[in-house]
């Protein structure tokens, strides 16, 4: 039997599963991409997943890592593969040969430092790029970018041999094309990511958004998490098709929130919304 009750998506042909509750836990998974942003606690779900994408140290966003990749290893999978940020790597790895000596079994992993500008391939196709997030130090976020060659539209009517014979003479006949899947920001407080192409433009976007009442706007600045006045200032400036919301806050009942939601955000942005924690199966 599953070991959590996952909160489901269905986008197009992705899934977007997992669980995010802010000082609880956050994990947010899309298999078909083979990613796992984040892993408070390790569901059974995630872990023939081969990459976890970790966008900082905080006990519920981390602490299924020796987990996730202890199961693996007891499930006969190959080294799961963690992405972390570079300044936590150190200590990551205490916590994995710690674990394997408690555990009397040598725990493998493939542990991956990195910092914003950094790419990571997950398919011959499929790269997560990182970015910086303003919450702790190091903290980032993850777009994963599909990459396809596109023929220039001067080529477009050709006959395959005629395209076999230009690739033969050298010719450049296609262009890179970059499309942003998803985007997951992990913890943040406000930042303009519309600096950022690949985030304005990603089909879904999984971001944060804490905190909802007018009087805990000093909560969000302290915890250095996102209030909904801030987030739907940011909204504005995105063109994502898809927003997951993660990381409400507990103080606020759910109904509470739908409600601001509906109150903060153009009806056109408001459609686009998805409260993660709605998706639920009951059982
Ligand atoms: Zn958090
Ligand atoms: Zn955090």
């Amino acid at each position: 039997m599953a070991s959590h009750n996952l909160a489901h998506i269905k986008i197009d042909d992705l899934e977007i599963i997992g669980y995010s509750v802010a000082g609880e836990e956050t994990v947010v998974a899309v298999p078909q991409l083979d990613v796992c942003f984040d892993v408070g606690k390790a569901p059974d779900q995630i872990i023939s997943i081969n990459h976890v994408l970790l966008t900082h140290g905080h006990m519920d966003h981390a602490a299924g890592i020796a987990y996730y990749l202890s199961q693996r290893n007891f499930c006969g999978q190959s080294a799961g593969t963690i992405l972390a940020p570079k300044n936590l790597l150190g200590l990551i790895r205490e916590i994995i040969d710690a674990w394997s000596r408690l555990d009397g079994n040598q725990i493998p992993a493939n542990l991956v430092g990195v910092k914003p500008g950094d790419e990571y391939q997950i398919k011959p196709n499929l790269f997560a790029r990182v970015f910086p997030t303003k919450h702790t130090k190091g903290s980032v976020g993850y777009s994963v970018i599909e990459k396809r060659k596109k023929l220039k539209t001067e080529y477009l009517g050709l006959t395959s041999p005629q395209i076999v014979e230009l690739k033969k003479q050298g010719i450049q006949i296609d262009y890179p094309l970059e499309l942003p899947i998803v985007t997951y920001f992990g913890d943040t407080q406000y930042a303009d990511f519309s600096q950022l192409e690949y985030i304005v433009n990603s089909k879904i976007l999984i971001a944060e958004c804490t905190f909802y009442e007018g009087e805990h706007t000093e909560r969000a600045e302290a915890g250095k998490h996102m209030h909904i006045d801030e987030f739907a200032r940011l909204l504005n400036k995105l063109n994502n098709e898809h927003i997951i919301i993660t990381h409400t806050t507990q103080r606020t009942p759910m109904r509470d929130i739908r409600k601001i939601l509906k109150e903060s955000l153009s009806k056109d942005i408001y459609d686009k919304v998805i409260l993660f924690m709605d998706k639920r199966l009951r059982r």
